[in-house]
């Protein structure tokens, strides 16, 4: 397994366009191996989801997995789309493995329905709440371009980590 390197606010990277990946090349070891790298990166830099630009790859793969509560199950997503987004609204911490200690507030759909391929090429349909629905929407933004910076309203709520574990460590926050 091999610790990938994050890539940061600035690298020009997290600001293209992700491209599509053929299918037939999803079944490659190399493929495979990518997507368990992927998976050991994000856990051992303690983030709940990790997209490929993240990880200066430029193609359309997330992986995603959180354990405990409010937690949601391991999962790949190859070339996704957004299908559907709930009509209620929520807002939430957020952190990101490429935004080195901040933390601010983004206000998304509160349930989205998701399509893609997972790491078998099958076709996957997840319907997701919470903090899965958050950490879809925030992954497939770097897909996109996009950083959770991007989508905040509210720039007040911008908040440095030590001063976030201080204040509003009750709060959490969702670092993807
Ligand atoms: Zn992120």
């Amino acid at each position: 397994m091999t610790l990938l390197p994050i890539a940061k606010l600035g690298n020009p990277m997290l600001r293209q366009i992700a491209a599509p990946v053929h299918p037939d090349d999803i079944a490659s070891p190399a493929f495979q191996q990518f997507i368990d790298d992927m998976f050991y990166t994000m856990v051992e830099t303690h983030g709940i989801g990790l997209a490929a630009p993240q990880v200066s790859r430029s193609q359309q793969i997330i992986v995603m997995e959180c354990s405990g509560e409010e937690g949601f199950p391991r999962t790949v997503l190859i070339n996704p789309e957004i299908v559907f987004y709930g009509p209620r609204q929520e807002e939430s911490w957020e952190g990101c493995l490429s935004v080195d200690g901040l933390r601010g507030k983004v206000t998304r759909p509160s349930m989205v329905r998701a399509r893609g391929l997972d790491r078998h090429g099958q076709q996957l349909d997840i319907e997701a709440t919470g903090l899965y629905a958050v950490c879809i929407q925030h992954e497939m933004d770097h897909l996109i371009g996009k950083l959770f910076l991007d989508r905040m309203t509210d720039m007040s709520t911008l908040t440095q980590l030590d001063e976030f574990e201080r204040f509003w460590k009750e709060d959490h926050a969702a670092v993807i």
